[in-house]
């Protein structure tokens, strides 16, 4: 096992692999710009660096400031968290060649999960199932881009292979409207992305967001944790996960499960990864690979009891998977509400001096959260200030619990998104389960006629 792994990330992630640090005996360097010396996490770590100015771009973005952080502290391996530098590949293969670990898959798994075509292919071929839509990169020749979006059908849209964070993306109608939006796609692709290769994929009207979790380990061994519904969103951002993903049939799950993991093996994939998936009709299809820990990780940790951050820095130690999937159990329910400082109708980022903070507690209540009294959020990054997190032995329990602990939370000197949460626990849709990717923007549109009027 490492003695000593650098934390290359802020906020509830950097305290998040911290504690996992501690529990297994490993000692922490926590890395941080000039905005954060007062973080919690800073304070924790057995050591800490700063490494530049507030700009990310200067510090949190910064390969030679990091790189020269572990090595100045004998660090053995990096942990990336989300965001940032966790799924570039550069990155990773520069950590590699200074003679680190990289906890994460290998450069070359994230390039090749990095372009969304090469993703695509690669899925197909280990049998995961997919969007329907072009075959690859569009043609140059506007005939082959007119046919093949006939056969694919319509309502279709244009990806960018090198996009990311929901942009790069737009959805045709018409055939009237198809050659301007490839080209006007292509464009914004190259200029955004370095990137102009386009995709085309059937656009799905109402589809749920699924994501399947796996972890795989150097030695040729995949197992799938089940699954997260994170279909609450808006601007493609998740607000709320929960795990299981109500009313999905359980052997569908563990079908597409299984291919994920099959997959795994196939690509060689090493570490915590997730594979996202449109769901509708009964049918998933993958959008995408993210190859790194993500912001949602809790619930799937409490329905199965499996410490995914542990589990990555293990992988990352060469350990071989220490339990195989029918080990795995899935017990109860848990509902993840992300808690951004922000204001909860206008959605403005709302940092400053938190002058009173309280958390929740008691029974299947998890908060994961860096601030505390008196701590000051700074401007320049994420607005998410932590996650709630319920468990319950039913959906049900669930639900209650966290609408308990969002009336214990207290939050004062800024705006958070809690009345947001508080409003969709009592949401009669959201209750019932299964809403669509669109479900919260058209909620919050209806609210915003309902205060016109
Ligand atoms: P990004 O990497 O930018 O997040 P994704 O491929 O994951 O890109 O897509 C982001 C979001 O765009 C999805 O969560 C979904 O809301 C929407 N989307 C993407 N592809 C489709 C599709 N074929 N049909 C309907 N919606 C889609």
């Amino acid at each position: 096992m490492f003695e000593k792994i650098l934390i290359a990330n802020r906020g509830e992630i950097a305290l998040r692999v911290l504690r996992a640090c501690r529990e297994l005996g490993i000692r922490t360097v926590a890395v941080h710009s000039v905005a954060d010396t007062e973080a919690k996490y800073v304070k924790l770590a057995d050591e800490s660096v700063c490494i530049g100015p507030a700009a990310s771009a200067l510090s949190y973005l910064n390969v030679p400031a990091i790189i020269s952080a572990a090595e100045v502290t004998d660090a053995e391996a990096i942990h990336p968290g989300y965001g940032f530098l966790s799924e570039n590949a550069d990155f990773a293969e520069r950590v590699e060649q200074s003679g680190f670990a990289f906890i994460g898959p290998r450069a070359e798994t994230i390039r090749l999960m990095g372009d969304k075509v090469s993703a695509k292919d690669a899925m197909k071929a280990a049998g995961v199932p997919c969007v329907p839509g072009s075959d690859g990169a569009l043609p140059e020749d506007p005939k082959e881009i007119v046919k093949i979006a006939r056969t694919v059908g319509y309502p279709v849209i244009i990806k960018a292979a090198g996009g990311g964070g929901g942009r790069g993306m737009r959805v045709v109608h018409t055939e009237a409207a198809l050659l301007n939006a490839v080209a006007t796609t292509r464009a914004e692709a190259q200029a955004a992305f370095g990137n102009p290769v386009v995709y085309m994929e059937k656009f799905l009207e109402h589809p749920r967001h699924v994501e399947i979790q796996v972890l795989a380990d150097e030695h040729g061994n995949a197992v799938y944790l089940g699954e997260r519904d994170c279909s609450m969103q808006r601007r493609h951002q998740k607000v709320i996960e929960e795990a299981p993903a109500p009313g999905i049939d359980r052997k569908a799950i563990a079908k597409v499960g299984e291919r994920c993991a099959e997959a795994c093996r196939k690509i060689g994939y090493r570490g915590a990864g997730t594979f996202e998936f449109l769901f509708e009709n009964g049918e998933f299809y993958f959008i995408e690979m993210n190859t790194r820990v993500q912001v949602e990780h809790p619930v799937t940790e409490l329905i199965t009891g499996i410490d995914i951050v542990q589990a990555q820095i293990r992988i990352a130690a060469n350990e071989k998977l220490w339990f195989n999937q029918k080990d795995i159990t899935f017990r109860g329910h848990s509902i993840e509400c992300r808690i951004n400082a922000e204001d909860p109708f206008k959605f403005t980022p709302c940092p400053g001096k938190i002058t009173n903070w309280h958390t929740p507690g008691g029974p299947g209540i998890r908060v994961d959260s860096h601030v505390y009294n008196g701590y000051t959020i700074p401007p320049h990054y994420d607005s998410m200030i932590g996650k709630l997190i319920a468990y319950g032995d039913t959906r049900e329990q669930a639900i209650r619990r966290m609408r308990i602990a969002l009336s214990e939370m207290v939050v004062e000197g800024i705006k958070t998104n809690v009345p947001l949460h508080q409003e969709l626990m009592l949401d009669a849709r959201f209750i019932e389960g299964g809403t669509s990717i669109h479900y919260l923007e058209h909620k919050l549109a209806d609210r915003n006629e309902v205060k016109k009027s």
